[in-house]
């Protein structure tokens, strides 16, 4: 029996391994949102469209888990469109040609194929699961101020080896994905091992393609060196850390912490503010 310390929240920041790409990639945006919690303008219809599946798909496995049933096509399709029509605190952004209803016919196609081919497997320990462990910077080991905060959407066993399964919407399959672990997978597994006190851990995506012809593809992805993968992670972490540190230490810390023009930039909830104080 495998049980999972429930989450310690305090008072202090937390890093996931979202706003550690957020700071990464744009420390302004991630200083507006995680620092200051200040409101975005929108959210964006991809983002809702992810979140209200992993809502349906947290159903499923809970079921599955249980009592080893499974909920019919329409439960899972009315829980994806009660998330979708909820009321909310910020508007949805929708790309053209988008809307509540493309939504969730987009849904209910990729949940029929969900049905038939999702993977069914013997042993589900935890579903969306929320984890902190305390992290520390892997070269001089000091304990970092802000903990891990994260969620696991599956966590099986498979023969006796413990697997973290992460499901993943997108309008294409990129096969590029499964080659190593990425930010999140390598600190999932880094605290999952820390949780269990486990030597090794798998992991995999179960894929929710968006395509015309929907498609769901389990795929195990490619562990070389677990550890050096972890501690590349726990650097990064580490770096976010020193970046937060940085600003609560400056004057003003939003100039501190740069604007970094990129992709981001379409999609991000904090557009309309950074244009206006460019
Ligand atoms: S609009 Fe671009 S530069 Fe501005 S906060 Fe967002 S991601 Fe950063």
């Amino acid at each position: 029996m495998v049980t999972i310390p429930a989450p310690q929240l305090g008072d202090s920041i937390h890093l996931s391994a979202s706003s550690i790409t957020t700071m990464t990639e744009c420390p302004w945006e991630f200083w507006k949102k995680y620092c200051c919690a200040d409101k975005p303008q929108d959210v964006s219809a991809s983002l809702v469209f992810g979140s209200a599946l992993h809502e349906s798909l947290s159903l499923f496995y809970n079921q599955l888990r249980q009592s080893r049933t499974e909920p019919s096509l329409s439960e899972l399709t009315d829980l994806f469109a009660a998330v979708i029509d909820a009321p909310r605190d910020v508007p949805i952004h929708f790309t053209k040609g988008e809307t509540p209803d493309s939504l969730k016919k987009s849904a209910q196609a990729l949940l029929r194929v969900f049905l038939q081919r999702g993977a069914r497997p013997d042993h589900v320990l935890a579903v969306e699961q929320r984890i902190t462990v305390a992290l520390h910077n892997p070269i001089s080991g000091k304990l970092l101020p802000e903990a891990l905060l994260g969620t696991l959407d599956l966590l099986i066993e498979t023969a006796g080896k413990i697997s973290i399964v992460d499901h993943k919407t997108c309008a294409r399959l990129d096969p590029d994905r499964t080659r190593s672990p990425d930010l999140q997978m390598s600190l999932y597994s880094w605290a999952v091992k820390q949780l269990l006190g486990v030597q090794s851990v798998d992991l995999s995506y179960q894929f929710l393609v968006r395509t015309k012809e929907p498609s769901v593809i389990v795929a195990p992805i490619s562990r070389f060196d677990e550890e050096r993968e972890e501690r590349a992670a726990l650097m990064q972490a580490a770096s976010a850390s020193f970046w937060i540190e940085t600003a609560l230490r400056a004057e003003q810390p939003e100039l501190a912490l740069p604007k970094r023009k990129s992709w981001r930039c379409s999609g991000c909830g904090y557009r309309s503010m950074c244009a206006s104080q460019d």
